[in-house]
């Protein structure tokens, strides 16, 4: 079975629930204007948690062919957990993915592949996607043990699935390096991990699981290099940041296939 490519805008913390109305609207205007083909690409949206009512709401509405998610989860149900959100709040919204593990979550909240793990578990019984980030920092990458590494993480994170949840999820293998810098890893660079990830999975799972879990690549994408990225046959997408929150280029960047 193919693999349909994911591409997904982490807007990160930008965009207020206005700004968020504004570019999800020039978002399906431009991806209208594109010829967009629902059966060629996956377009994804990740906001803010206050924008998502607002997502929600413009997509419902003007039936958008754009899919939405989260930014991370709780593994909590409910209660004393002040400044958290839980799956449940999350489905009720609508989300169909939840990105888990970005390293910014992993630099600044300490967040560890176990927890990440968890959090991927839970999103699964909620019914959700996770999107489970890994990837190397740049002194990882120039002593050379940058597979070792994310074969490290991803271990860790897939511990507590089944072959079948890890059918359903998304990995997206992000170099740290690469993140908001500029600096894109090149497509070989991003096909030796992704492809590394795949086997691994296999290792761990099956051949079947490792066929269709789906692996982006994340880390400076933009409209110019998107199509070298997703020739690779292990990249079945993009995480991209900074260049989602540009309508037009994001637009660009999910119609990679023409
Ligand atoms: C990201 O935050 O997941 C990311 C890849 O950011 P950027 O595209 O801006 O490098």
């Amino acid at each position: 079975m193919a693999r349909l490519p994911i591409l997904a805008g982490n807007w990160k913390m930008n965009c207020d629930h206005l700004e968020a109305n504004y570019l999800v609207t020039s978002l399906g205007a431009a991806l209208g204007d594109m010829n967009y083909d629902t059966a060629k690409a996956e377009a994804v949206v990740i906001p803010p948690f206050t924008d998502i009512r607002t997502v929600q709401t413009v997509i419902d509405a003007d039936n958008l062919p754009i899919a939405y998610g989260a930014q991370d989860v709780s593994t909590q149900d409910n209660g004393a957990y002040t400044g958290d959100i839980s799956t449940s709040m999350l489905t009720k919204l609508g989300c169909t993915y939840v990105v888990v593990g970005h390293s910014e979550r992993r630099e600044y909240h300490g967040e560890s592949n176990e927890l990440v793990g968890a959090k991927a578990k839970k999103i699964l019984d909620a019914g959700m996607i996770p999107i489970m980030c890994c990837g190397e920092a740049l002194e990882v990458r120039k002593e050379g043990t940058h597979v070792e590494f994310v074969l490290g993480q991803i271990d860790a994170m897939l511990a507590g699935l089944s072959a079948e949840e890890v059918a359903k999820s998304v990995i997206a293998y992000e170099p740290i390096w690469a993140i908001g810098t500029g600096e894109t890893a090149t497509a070989e660079d991003a096909q030796e991990v992704c492809g590394a990830i795949r086997a691994r999975v296999g290792e761990l799972f099956d051949a079947a699981t490792a066929e269709a879990v789906r692996i982006q690549y994340g880390g400076s994408v933009k409209s110019s290099n998107v199509k070298e990225i997703m020739a690779q046959p292990d990249v079945d997408g993009a995480l991209v940041g900074g260049a989602s929150l540009k309508a037009d280029e994001f637009a660009k960047i999910v119609t990679f296939y023409k």
